[in-house]
């Protein structure tokens, strides 16, 4: 097993990172470095193109992938969550790597047809959506390997960690955690599931979580929506008029909700 941190391992965003098992590559994540895409909204008010996002250093920087002699070996990418962080950079990438497929959650999936959308540019790999707690069997050269789907808890929804069960043991792509038992949609972490995969052999982990390096406990995401509610309920009904400016789906999901 051979680890390329591509993106995303010294700074907030474009995440990713490709696993090397005998002559096949797997990728986890493509996303967005996002000062450096709003950089570049700024200065060009148009769409973005390959070349000046690799630029202002925006995506990846997965050329690493061909000097290793990896590129060619890629059979699959898989996608932890909807967030652009992680799934930002695939629309402008995947092209790089025609034939392979991306497999990802309905939600996140969802997200990531959006933005090919908007971003207007043509994708020929196949999507597979595939669900929280299943199991894939991805075609390698030595015949096949298994991904496993594993339900977890963060800011947005359908989030799942990745494991790729080989025969040297699991890697497990564990990014952006966040364990949270009050889920305002979907069920809690598969505790049961990871404390079974964490029982046999894990190989490798790649594990991270923003503010891990403080003390403080974040909230779970029902605090959130408690919050929302209050700053709602000073709305005078009838009278005011609101005006709301969301950033994140999960919030839109709140919104809805409330
Ligand atoms: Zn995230």
């Amino acid at each position: 097993m051979e680890i390329c941190t591509v993106g995303g391992f010294d700074e907030v965003g474009k995440n990713m990172t490709a696993v090397k098992i005998g002559e096949d590559v797997f990728i986890f994540d493509c996303g967005f470095f996002l000062p450096g895409v709003i950089e570049l909204q700024e200065i060009e008010k148009i769409g973005y193109s390959l070349p000046s996002l690799r630029r202002v250093g925006g995506i990846p920087d997965e050329r690493v992938l061909d000097s290793l002699g990896w590129k060619d070996k890629v059979r699959a990418v898989f996608l932890s969550h909807a967030h652009l962080d992680h799934i930002g950079g695939l629309p402008f990438l995947i092209h790089r790597y025609p034939n392979v497929e991306v497999y990802g959650t309905p939600f996140t999936i969802e997200v990531l047809k959006s933005l090919i959308e908007d971003s207007k540019v043509k994708i020929t790999n196949k999507l597979k959506v595939v669900n929280q707690d299943s199991i894939h069997k991805i075609k390698t050269s030595e015949g096949g390997i298994e991904v496993e789907f594993i339900r977890t808890t963060h800011s947005t929804i359908d989030c799942s960690f990745l494991a790729l069960h080989t025969k040297e043991g699991t890697f497990f792509y564990a990014l952006d955690l966040k364990f949270d038992n009050h889920p305002t949609l979907g069920k809690p972490p598969n505790y049961l599931r990871l404390k079974e995969i964490g029982n046999k052999k894990v190989k490798a982990l790649v594990i991270d979580a923003l503010y891990s390096y403080t003390d403080k406990k974040p909230g779970g995401e029902k605090i959130a929506e408690h919050l929302l509610e209050d700053a709602f309920s000073k709305i005078n009904r009838g009278k005011d008029k609101a005006l709301f400016v969301t950033t994140f789906t999960s919030q839109i999901e709140r919104l809805n909700n409330i």
